[in-house]
């Protein structure tokens, strides 16, 4: 019911924000897999089905894996909105993710986009979460649950000099993966729970893992090798 309201919610805000800007919808399709539904609204002529094909199918394969693992009580039902007037490369917001249609022209391959993009629907964090720790939790399940990040030539960076655990995204995510490895395998089930419940206080990192989030880090710089096997 929760999930129901907020997703009501969320379309009607949005209905009220964008009316003077929106463009029409071409296409309207419904998908029910299980007991998970995608919305798929396709705003931008001509947009491949075959990449449309492909975004629903990650949607089926990954969201289910990462609200068994994060949090099972997240939406059963995702908006996807192929949007010419999104000039990123996708936002989410609320049960609504807006996908800019040149980014897969471009970048055919990137299907996981929808891997970070739908994590985001997952953390659901409320309580002014640090963002950097936000986009690095998101970048760090398209590296565990992502199924076609070889095509896309994305993988995790290896640490350089003048990087800080701040930089968010891939960088924040690579340090993740070595603290996981390093100092707490439940690190990031850990962090998740704390910023979705509002919990999240940067002395959390010294209760599961004994060291500062700053030392930790110096930790990682000093010997940054992780296993990059999953
Ligand atoms: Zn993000």
């Amino acid at each position: 019911m929760r999930a129901l309201t907020l997703l009501a919610t969320g379309l009607a805000l949005s209905g009220r924000v964008f009316a003077q800007t929106e463009l029409p919808e071409l296409s309207r399709d419904t998908v029910t897999r299980g007991k998970y539904t995608v919305i798929f609204i396709n705003k931008a002529p001509g947009f491949s089905t075959i990449t449309q094909r492909r975004l629903i199918d990650a949607y089926f394969d990954v969201y289910p894996r990462e609200a068994k693992r994060f949090n099972p009580h997240t939406l059963r039902s995702v908006n996807f909105v192929i949007d010419p007037a999104y000039d990123g490369v996708a936002a989410t917001d609320a049960g609504t993710v807006r996908y800019n249609p040149d980014w897969f022209v471009k970048h055919p391959e990137d299907i996981d986009v929808v891997t970070h993009e739908v994590m985001h629907i997952v953390q659901d964090y409320r309580h002014d979460p640090p963002g950097w720790l936000t986009e690095g939790i998101a970048d760090y399940t398209r590296y565990v649950f992502g199924i076609n990040n070889t095509a896309a030539r994305w993988t995790l960076p290896d640490y350089r000099e003048g990087q800080g655990y701040e930089n968010a995204y891939r960088v924040t995510a690579r340090f993740l993966l070595w603290a996981e490895q390093h100092a707490n395998p439940r690190l990031v089930d850990r962090l998740d729970a704390a910023l979705r419940d509002g919990t999240y206080k940067p002395e959390l990192w010294v209760r599961l893992t004994g060291k500062t989030v700053d030392e930790l880090w110096a930790g990682y710089a000093a010997n940054p090798a992780a296993d990059m096997r999953k």
